[in-house]
């Protein structure tokens, strides 16, 4: 299919440099200040649910933002039999579709409140947010025509991205024609909740789109339902060999899981490249989100000749980043998403600092779980025993004659997500990226925050199995194929 669409435009998100944007979104989101959500499983008939919990606030451990009701496997049997494929014709889908992205524009102060307090978004990261959320809808809503439904798709979305992502999986279900058993991550289910309730306003079913709530045990029952004819799952790279196990054992045996899971990315920084443009982009790459992408950079390879400088002015920015409240518009880095991701990266840093391999960390507030940004020193890529999830960065050097090495470091270890190299030299660029194996390649600029309809979001090996988020094909995944069922 034809990527380039002069037509389409993308959401224009809002504008944080603009006085009166911002005090609009202050207004719009500072109603929401105090609100307390409540939240639980949504299904199309009645269904037993399971325990009551109190959703945290991580930046801010006293603030209570609202109780979730859990739904339990039994939940999960009730909605998958109350479940029926969306049989409204394709034009309708669309307009639906198209319906929820306004509709998600119109509520963006509730949005924003819900973003900022349950998963510590900065304010950067809830537009970012939103538009992703909104360009998916409409995406996705435009490619409504073609081959029949899968019929149930379980969605499983995870809290680094609890509306866009979310958001996304569902949207592409829907517009192919299934029906959709959804769970959000157990850390944000009421941004999920709200959506839900937004997405059937706007005219889905309720039998189409249904909401369990829940931990590893409402996975494991909807990987393993019968009615589940194909599963969507973003998360680690670990939950999909589980989800991958569920659904060999219990499901039809051509029934699709599509997964987007974890990366350990590298950047390569030559001695040609523009340092302030390199030290913008590695800031933003590393910390933005405080890490928690899975696009995030977390390897830096700098050419030894300009190694000692270049690091001086990382430091330097790393110095002036600001972290601390969410909804502050001058916060560059906001929490993590709750104590247990502070703990382990906490321990993490603990460890390398103890090895004398911290570079530079930073301060952070006494309260909430912030987590230092931090930067790491490593021989290569190879030592990087796991994707650690939060704001921390590895610095490695090469010779001059060295990249190949580096590069082959980088594909060994299997993951293929994004990679962003920063040089001066065309040939260059054209060498790397045809030896380098992963599925987004940024050069000289930032390697994070893929843009829905421009750049197809996904990777290869470890780090998923196809086809990219916000590109021509995925929708195309969520139907069935008859002649796949052909071939067996
Ligand atoms: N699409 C996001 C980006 O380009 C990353 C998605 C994820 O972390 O799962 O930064």
């Amino acid at each position: 299919a034809e990527l380039f669409e002069p037509e389409r435009v993308n959401s224009k998100g809002w504008d944080l440099r603009h006085r009166p944007t911002l005090e609009e979104i202050d207004a719009a989101r500072g109603a929401f200040e105090r609100h307390r959500w409540q939240a639980g499983p949504i299904t199309a008939e009645d269904a037993p649910a399971g325990a009551e919990e109190v959703v945290p606030n991580p930046a801010r451990p006293r603030d209570e933002v609202g109780t979730i009701t859990w739904a339990t496997p039994e939940t999960v049997a009730a909605a998958a039999r109350a479940a029926r494929p969306w049989d409204a014709d394709p034009a309708e889908r669309s307009a639906v579709l198209n319906r929820i992205a306004d509709l998600y524009e119109e509520n963006y102060g509730e949005l924003f409140a819900i973003l900022h307090r349950e998963a510590g978004k900065s304010l950067l990261d809830a537009v970012a947010e939103i538009r992703e959320a909104v360009d998916f809808l409409r995406y996705y809503g435009a490619r409504t025509e073609g081959d029949p439904a899968v019929g149930v798709f379980a969605c499983i979305s995870p809290w680094n991205f609890p509306l866009a992502i979310f958001t996304g999986q569902i949207a592409a279900a829907l517009a192919a024609g299934n029906a959709v058993l959804s769970k959000p991550a157990e850390q944000t289910p009421l941004i999920a909740h709200r959506a839900v309730q937004l997405m059937h306003e706007a005219g889905v079913p309720r039998t189409a789109l249904q909401l369990v709530p829940g931990a590893g045990e409402v996975g494991a029952a909807l990987t393993s339902t019968p009615e589940v004819g194909g599963v969507a799952f973003t998360g680690s790279t670990e939950t999909a060999q589980i989800i991958h196990r569920s659904m060999a054992e219990n499901l039809d045996p051509g029934a699709p899981l599509i997964a987007e899971t974890g990366g350990l990315n590298a950047m390569i920084v030559d001695s040609t490249a523009l340092p302030e443009q390199a030290v913008a982009a590695i800031v933003e790459s590393a910390f933005q989100s405080a890490g928690q992408r899975c696009s995030a950079l977390r390897c830096l390879y700098v050419q030894e000749d300009i190694a000692e400088s270049f690091t001086e002015m990382l430091t330097g920015a790393m110095d002036a980043m600001r972290i601390g409240r969410p909804w502050d518009v001058s916060t560059d880095v906001g929490p993590v998403i709750d104590a247990e991701a502070k703990a382990d990266i906490d321990a993490y840093i603990a460890e390398a600092d103890g090895e004398g391999r911290v570079l530079k960390t930073c301060d952070t507030p006494d309260a909430g779980h912030f987590v230092a940004p931090t930067l790491i020193r490593v021989t290569g890529i190879g030592e990087l025993e796991r994707e650690v999830f939060g704001p921390v960065l590895h610095l490695a050097t090469f010779k001059a004659d060295g990249i190949d090495r580096a590069i082959d470091a980088i594909n060994a270890k299997g993951y293929g997500l994004t990679f962003g190299l920063q040089t001066r030299i065309d040939d260059r660029v054209q060498h790397v990226s045809d030896r380098i194996r992963v599925g987004n390649v940024y050069v000289n600029r930032n390697q994070i925050g893929a843009i829905v309809g421009s750049q197809p979001f996904g990777g290869e090996g470890l780090s998923g199995t196809g086809p990219k988020a916000g590109g021509p094909d995925y929708v195309e995944r969520f139907r069935a194929h008859p002649a796949d069922h052909a071939a067996g």
